[in-house]
């Protein structure tokens, strides 16, 4: 039945947590394991914002070894490789194929050199890379452009469900604790230092119900919502840190160009744009332009389709993908953190920043996907020590094991107690939670109305009696 999250929470926790993206998830995870009292909240769903619109690469990023981000690059790709070992059932090694044109920017040559690098830096656990000459590239990507080819490099990187990854954590985290919650839709509204206790006013999104809840220690995980949120708090004196910047992807028909791996697209703008197959789609991205105004949903426009199939169509000269071959479109804010060496957003560092604007108050920001974890980790460590429990950094490295209804989700096979289980135990407060986020059903491109009519009435008491 019905819930309202905020009316079942209790008034007082270790740690408020604000943001359920991957790193608020990835937070609440560990402090759950840590035997923290956590309350995460979100003012979305888990998961909607930034943490569900990214390239859905777990990837070392070949590109940073050209800032000389040599240690960024080894991190992450320790990372990539530890969450393929730890979360197989969501997560898969790629092969990237990258071109290389008599024009093109780096030579093979130079190509051959970073991909030994990238290997290096693994410490050889990425899947070892190739160099391809003209006739085995085009022999393994028949539609590639043939004119001034040279060959390919060809590497290994991880491909993620970037939300669900997300969910899971905090589902996770939620079995292994006793004590903490988490709630969606409920947003800080403003907080006050009272008694050595920072005192919090919650809201619920939906209902508009508000609550007081009481927390030791403060924490913010809101990705690029950051500065406009913090700018609001009254207690505290914010310094804006963030380079926002918008990236739009496309979900292609895969009909017109059957790809087997991904590939790399590296247009004479310096920008790069991966195309990555997925099961019933193949994923365009990204690019790099200044947010608007609004971070929460930000909209993708025909500029930006326009961009990513013209690149498509000069790297796949025969194919003329157009409009009617776009499934979906999305567009995510990236959290970049300012960067006094550099103002490009391209060449602006992918390091994560860790501020503290007052001791009971942490704000975490920056980073990239692949490096969740070892974000968390200093923020985990010392919150748990000021609780006076010893940090375990091992925790956070335990396996996670898929749920009972993973298969069927994955396979498409709705059942009513997948449903069932889906509304009663993975929070959703709304249909978009439910058929995006929770059965992967991204846009009624790929949900015809027809069967979503269909969905709706088979499944209408349930429907009613969970979501609002
Ligand atoms: C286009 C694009 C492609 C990318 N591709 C990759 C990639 O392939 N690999 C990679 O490693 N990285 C990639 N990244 C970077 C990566 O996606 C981000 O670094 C990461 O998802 C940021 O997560 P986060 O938890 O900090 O932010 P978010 O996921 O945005 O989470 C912040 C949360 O805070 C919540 N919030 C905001 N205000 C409030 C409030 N007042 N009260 C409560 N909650 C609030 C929001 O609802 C949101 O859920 C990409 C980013 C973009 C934009």
């Amino acid at each position: 039945m019905k819930k309202h999250p905020l009316s079942s929470i209790d008034a007082e926790y270790d740690v408020i947590l604000v943001g359920g993206g991957i790193v608020g998830s990835g937070l609440f995870r560990d402090l759950c394991l840590q035997g923290v009292k956590v309350l995460l909240i979100d003012k979305k769903d888990f998961s909607s914002q930034t943490s569900s619109a990214s390239s859905k690469m777990l990837h070392g990023g070949l590109r940073y070894l050209e800032n000389f981000d040599f240690g960024l690059v080894k991190e992450a790709l320790e990372e990539k490789n530890l969450w393929l070992k730890i979360a197989p059932h969501l997560s898969r090694s790629e092969s990237f194929y990258l071109p290389v044109y008599k024009d093109s920017l780096r030579p093979l040559w130079m190509v051959k050199l970073g991909l030994f690098l990238y290997d290096f830096l693994s410490h050889f656990e990425n899947q070892a890379h190739r160099v391809l000459g003209f006739e085995k590239t085009l022999k393994e990507i028949p539609w590639l452009k043939r004119d001034k080819l040279i060959g390919a490099g060809v590497y290994h990187d991880g491909v993620v469900n970037d939300h669900r990854l997300g969910l899971d954590l905090i589902f996770d985290g939620l079995d292994k604790s006793g004590s903490s919650e988490a709630v969606n839709y409920v947003s800080l509204e403003d907080f006050i230092f009272k008694n050595n206790d920072v005192e919090c006013l919650l809201k619920d999104e939906i209902h508009g119900l508000q609550k007081f809840v009481k927390a030791k220690h403060l924490v913010f995980a809101t990705g690029p919502f950051t500065d406009k949120l913090l700018l609001q708090m009254k207690a505290i004196s914010w310094q804006p840190c963030l380079l926002p910047s918008k990236g739009v992807h496309l979900r292609l028909k895969p009909d017109k160009l059957p790809l087997k791996s991904a590939l790399v697209m590296t247009p004479n703008d310096q920008r790069v744009i991966f195309v990555i197959p997925h099961h019933d789609h193949i994923l365009v991205g990204t690019t790099e332009t200044e947010a608007d105004e609004n971070f929460f949903d930000p909209k993708v426009t025909q500029k930006d389709i326009d961009y990513l199939l013209q690149n498509i169509n000069e790297y796949f000269p025969n194919i003329n993908m157009d409009q009617s071959d776009v499934l979906s479109s999305f567009a995510g804010i990236r959290p970049l953190v300012k960067d006094p060496n550099s103002t490009s957003r391209g060449k602006t560092s992918r390091e994560h920043h860790v501020y503290r604007p007052h001791e009971k108050v942490t704000a975490i920001v920056g980073g990239k996907y692949t490096t969740f974890r070892s974000m968390v980790q200093e923020t985990a460590r010392r919150l748990s020590q000021n609780l006076g429990l010893t940090y375990n950094a091992g925790l956070s490295k335990i396996p996670l094991s898929p749920s009972s209804f993973y298969e069927l989700i994955e396979s498409q096979n709705f059942t009513p107690e997948l449903i069932e289980y889906l509304l009663t135990k993975e929070k959703c407060r709304t249909l978009e939670d439910l058929l995006q986020r929770r059965l992967y059903l991204y846009t009624e491109a790929h949900w015809h109305s027809e069967n979503l009519q269909q969905f709706k009435v088979k499944y209408q008491k349930l429907l009613n009696d969970f979501l609002e």
